[in-house]
């Protein structure tokens, strides 16, 4: 299990996602509130300020697609 934070701009739509361990290499703590983080992180595509993140959490056991039974 791997907590990953999702990261959507309101203005443009464009969305990235990072894994809570990947955040000291952008300069913030893992445990860096969300609030925090949507205040520090700028859209790449536009450049707007306004953008909201959410955190979730990535199961990489759990196989994407599952065969019908
Ligand atoms: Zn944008």
């Amino acid at each position: 299990m791997h907590t990953r934070i999702a990261v959507d701009c309101l203005t443009c739509g464009h969305s990235a996602s990072i894994g809570q361990d990947e955040l000291p290499s952008i300069g913030l703590a893992e445990d860096t509130p969300l609030v925090v983080l949507t205040k520090r992180l700028t859209c790449r595509t536009c450049g707007s300020g306004s953008v909201r993140a959410f955190r979730y959490v990535e199961d990489e056991e759990a196989p994407p697609l599952i065969p019908r039974g």
